[in-house]
């Protein structure tokens, strides 16, 4: 059984926002922190379009009031100390930099009470990064999440060597709780289940491409057909978004990197052909 009911989810950004949504929605008494007021107008303007996604999407309860209710019940601030005062979750969601996460968690360690569980949705990091800013080792873990998590319902859970395995427990308990499904990874890794998995899926249709073995709606064809996935790499990368795939592809040294870089610029991104979010990428979605 888990003992969370107040949580609170710092930053509300493109994960933050949803993840204080989906759990507002759930039922949590949730409180949202941003750094400023002007960044929580913003977020206000990212909850009511949220609400409205799940009532589009017909999430089960969202056109019966849950969705209005989650948005009215949702508490935003740009106060830390009072953010986290009562919080039996923080759940961490600030910008993917190292020394950002470290200062923060430097001064929760301050804030929060002992009570406190902590949890990254870091994506690239692990949580033995950040562990030791934390003043509570046995209290943190990541639980990770997907863009779009009322659709793309994972959570991975994944805690380090000095995680309490009963606040463990307490956050697979909360992740089924806030209607996600817990993903268990049973020691840290780089990428989780998810990425260890659909990173070399997509770096390796990006080759196929890059060395003119196969295009891409023969790469994707092959995979649906063959294993019966409902989307192939190429539509991944339309829903991840080009300008995305970019930063990556052009930060690695390898040419293959490089020249499917080159080629989604030229061909693509200076075309304003960015995927799905643009109506267009490698395929049309108008
Ligand atoms: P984002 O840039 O959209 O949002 C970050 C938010 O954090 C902003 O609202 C910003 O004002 C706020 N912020 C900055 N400094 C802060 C501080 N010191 N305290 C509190 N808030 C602060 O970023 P995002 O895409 O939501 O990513 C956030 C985290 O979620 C990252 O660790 C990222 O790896 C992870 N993540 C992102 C995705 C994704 O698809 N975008 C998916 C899974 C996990």
């Amino acid at each position: 059984m888990s003992t969370i009911r107040t949580v609170t989810v710092l930053g509300t950004g493109v994960l933050g926002s949803q993840i204080a949504y989906q759990a507002a929605f759930h039922g949590y008494a949730v409180t949202a922190y941003d750094i400023s007021d002007e960044v929580l107008e913003k977020a206000k303007a990212r909850f009511a379009g949220l609400a409205k996604a799940y009532q589009h999407d017909d999430v089960e309860g969202a056109r019966d009031g849950a969705a209005d209710a989650a948005l009215a019940g949702l508490t935003l601030t740009s106060d830390l100390a009072g953010a986290v005062a009562d919080a039996d979750l923080v759940i961490e969601a600030v910008p993917e930099v190292l020394q950002i996460k470290r200062d923060l968690y430097t001064k929760l360690a301050e804030l929060a009470p002992a009570k406190t569980i902590f949890a990254t949705n870091s994506s690239t990091l692990l949580p033995s990064d950040l562990k030791e800013y934390t003043g509570r080792p046995d209290r943190f873990l990541a639980l990770h999440y997907a863009n779009q998590v009322w659709r793309y319902n994972t959570a991975e859970i994944m805690g380090t060597a000095d995680t309490d395995p009963a606040v463990y427990d307490e956050v697979v308990q909360f992740a089924i709780g806030s209607g996600m499904v817990p993903i268990e990874l049973k020691k840290e890794k780089a990428g989780y289940v998810l990425n260890s998995l659909l990173v070399p899926l997509l770096n390796a249709a990006a080759g196929l491409w890059v060395d003119g073995i196969a295009d891409p709606e023969t790469v994707d064809k092959t995979w649906r057909i063959a294993t019966g996935a409902p989307a192939g790499p190429f539509q991944i990368y339309d829903v991840v978004g080009l300008t995305t795939a970019y930063n990556i592809a052009s930060a690695s040294p390898d040419a293959k990197s490089q020249k499917f870089a080159a080629l989604l610029k030229s061909d693509y991104i200076d075309k304003g052909k960015l995927g799905v979010a643009t109506g267009e990428g490698f395929y049309s979605y108008r």
